[in-house]
């Protein structure tokens, strides 16, 4: 089978979909042939040669049966996709309706890593996960940089100094590594989310469980996902929040609804209500913000609080980034292949079946076809 990578197109973006040791894996005797086109690698360090040295081709990046990507492709890059060829990436499927209507339309069969379910045996595949792991480290040391104060306790001989007080708000993938990269820094941790099965994985990590009496059993729905929240316990969440959040030295949102914007978590009044000197980072930034002053993209300050709204975090850390995403790739692409080594695509597979967006010039995906028809 012969599998190529593309060089990432979109502004930022720096990683990679396979990197070298990876395709290594794929080549092997007896393995897959690897394309990966020119300086493809550059930005997260793998240089053309490195690729080279295991086997792999520098060509062209849209040639494989199977092209794997990391963001959704341009409309240019669809039109240089063959028909029936297969793409793998992460391709929004329920808000980027144009692409996946462009994929359907190219005869594409594309799958979508954000789709892939999250079952145990997946678990190799999942790449909502690793990516949110890094999102989430980095938005720790991003609130210990801009903070004006250390994170840990620090005994000196010019007196001491208290930890700095970190409240982080959904406790998913990347909230729980947000609240063990702040702990390892040293300090105070508290953290509330809306399921209250993450309570116990809170306190593992060394962090005290906010309790907020919003007068619900728990909010966890379908898929171990939250549900979300109704008008009224929104407003009791803000209220009781703000207050919270007045005590803290820094707060790191990344609380999400899948497939709707971002709740509002963090209202006007209660950055007014926080210390001088304050964080906000805003992992949400991206689908509007858990915070109301947020600006996607930016970093503001707002009544003396620095508040931070990074964009496509993973890409910043752009070499485990794409170590882990491109481990995630293989493991997908392996089930694409049949005994004899050629492409394979079983629809009976629920892995396979799930993550498919487009398939025979029609969109497969249910929320996706929802977002094509809206
Ligand atoms: P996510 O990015 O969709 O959401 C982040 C967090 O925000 C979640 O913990 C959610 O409960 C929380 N949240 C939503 N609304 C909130 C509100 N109003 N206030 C506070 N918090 C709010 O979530 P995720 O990190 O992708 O993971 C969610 C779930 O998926 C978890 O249960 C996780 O264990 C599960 N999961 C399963 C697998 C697997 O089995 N393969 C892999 C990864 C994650």
């Amino acid at each position: 089978m012969k599998i190529s990578v593309p060089k990432e197109s979109s502004a930022g973006e720096q990683r990679v979909a396979l990197v070298p040791e990876v395709a290594q894996r794929l080549v092997q005797p007896g393995g897959h042939e690897v394309v990966v086109e020119s300086g493809a690698g550059e930005t997260a360090h793998h240089p053309d040669a490195e690729y080279t040295d295991t086997g792999a081709t520098i060509g062209d990046g849209f040639s494989g049966e199977v092209i794997a990507k990391v963001g959704p492709p341009s409309s240019e890059e669809i039109g240089r996709l063959g028909q029936g060829s297969v793409l793998v990436g992460f391709l929004q499927p329920l808000t980027n309706a144009d692409t996946v209507k462009a994929l359907a339309d190219a005869g594409v069969t594309s799958f979508a890593m954000e789709a892939i379910p999250r079952i145990s045996r997946a678990q190799s595949m999942d790449a909502l996960s690793s990516q949110a792991t890094v999102a989430g480290y980095r938005a720790s040391l991003i609130a210990a940089q801009e903070l004006g104060r250390f994170f840990p306790m620090l005994t000196t001989a010019a007196g001491t100094v208290r930890p700095a007080t970190v409240m982080v708000l959904g406790a998913g993938v990347a909230g729980l590594q947000a609240i063990a990269t702040a702990r390892r820094l040293g300090a105070v941790v508290q953290a509330f989310d809306v399921r209250a099965a993450v309570k116990e994985q809170i306190e593992s990590l060394g962090a005290r469980f906010l309790e907020l009496d919003l007068g619900l059993e728990d909010a966890e729905a379908a898929g171990g996902y939250a549900r979300q929240l109704t008008e009224e316990e929104q407003q009791r969440q803000r209220e009781l929040l703000a207050e919270a959040i007045g005590k803290v030295d820094a707060v790191i949102s990344t609380a999400a609804v899948p497939g709707r914007p971002a709740p509002l978590l963090v209202i006007e009044d209660a950055v007014k209500n926080m210390k001088p000197g304050s964080v906000i980072v805003d992992l949400a930034a991206e689908t509007g913000g858990n915070c109301e002053l947020t600006q996607p993209g930016e970093t503001v300050v707002e009544h003396d609080v620095t508040i931070v709204g990074p964009l496509n975090l993973p890409s910043s850390m752009p070499d485990h980034a794409s170590q882990l995403y491109a481990k995630n790739v293989q493991n997908l692409v392996e089930l694409m292949v049949s005994e004899e080594g050629g492409l394979a695509l079983d629809f009976d597979d629920e892995v396979l079946a799930g993550a498919c967006i487009t398939r025979d010039g029609e969109v497969v995906h249910e929320g996706a076809k929802q977002a094509v028809t809206a």
